[in-house]
């Protein structure tokens, strides 16, 4: 039995820590339960965690629609494939999988929810990772959805090819070290946009700061795809899977601002705001596509897997 003593019968957010993130690390605790829930308005982390003193540790977000978890698999493939770029020890999938249903099943009914899932390198010298994993009420993104963001390209300042030439600087893993991927948004309000599309320091379209790339150009929904020290996104596979549904053909290529910029409607796609269509690129107001955004929102919407 898990210990659910903290946990009230439902909870407009919650919190579960694991004993043992890894099964190829120590428990936290011997004999106790997987995990457990307990305040998730108490501290619970230690100041010495490597999570907070270094950003060193991995996380998933995840969508929650009518109390589905979105491509759970996918994301917790990605969990692991970041553990291993970090070289943190494996997640142990079913433990976290438990987590996460059980997290979703103790939260308060909400037509779009999101959990998040993160592992740490633990406390300094410990040697065990800590893990855990929170779920609340998504914030309303209809206007983001509908409307769509202004987005400026910001250079990242690597090379498209970063992941092959210079692995350790981890590109293509989700980790903890998300302060650029947020002072890039206060750079994108000083221009007047909402978002940033990252271009490679040789002149290729990447990825958002917390999103995917994906536009249409005549019949083709295409996106950078992988390989480019960006994410593998779980929502860009699923907006294919729609769009090849509805008669377009999908596939990937290197493509340049001016690509972006010639595109016929283009998207930044992510979990929990779904798909936001692109208004303006720096500063230029570009086409919507606003059938497309709509059946591919509503698909999003209705995922039960
Ligand atoms: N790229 C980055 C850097 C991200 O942080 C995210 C999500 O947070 C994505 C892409 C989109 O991934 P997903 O669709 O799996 O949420």
């Amino acid at each position: 039995m898990v210990n659910n003593s903290v946990r009230p019968a439902r909870s407009r957010t919650v919190l579960a820590i694991l004993n043992q993130p890894s099964a190829t690390a120590e428990p936290h605790e011997a004999d106790a339960e997987p995990f457990a829930f307990v305040d998730a308005a108490r501290p619970q982390l230690s100041v010495l965690d490597l999570g907070a003193t270094r950003g060193d540790g991995i996380f998933e977000t995840i969508s929650v629609s009518s109390g589905h978890p979105q491509a759970l698999d996918h994301h917790l493939r990605r969990f692991s494939r970041s553990a291993s770029t970090l070289e943190l020890p494996e997640p142990d999938t079913d433990v976290w999988r438990a987590a996460i249903l059980a997290a979703i099943a103790a939260l308060d009914a909400a037509p779009e929810a999101w959990v998040k899932t993160v592992m740490t390198r633990g406390v300094e010298g410990d040697g065990r990772p800590t893990g855990w994993v929170y779920a609340a009420h998504s914030p309303d993104y209809s206007r983001a959805r509908i409307e769509g963001v202004r987005v400026v390209m910001l250079d990242r300042g690597y090379r498209h090819d970063v992941q092959q030439s210079s692995p350790w600087l981890l590109a293509g893993a989700k980790t903890l070290s998300y302060a650029i991927n947020r002072s890039v948004l206060r750079e994108a309000a000083r221009r007047g946009a909402d978002d940033v599309i990252f271009v490679s320091s040789d002149g290729y379209v990447l990825e958002g700061p917390t999103s995917t790339v994906v536009y249409r150009r005549g019949t083709r929904l295409l996106s950078p795809g992988t390989g480019l020290g960006i994410l593998d996104g779980t929502t860009q596979a699923t907006v294919f899977r729609y769009a090849e549904s509805v008669g377009l053909t999908t596939g990937f290529e290197l493509a340049t601002p001016e690509v972006l910029r010639a595109a016929d409607a283009a998207w930044l796609v992510s979990s929990v705001r779904l798909a936001a269509p692109i208004r303006a690129l720096d500063g230029q107001s570009v086409p919507v596509d606003a059938d497309l955004s709509a059946g591919i929102n509503g698909f999003l919407r209705q995922l039960t897997d």
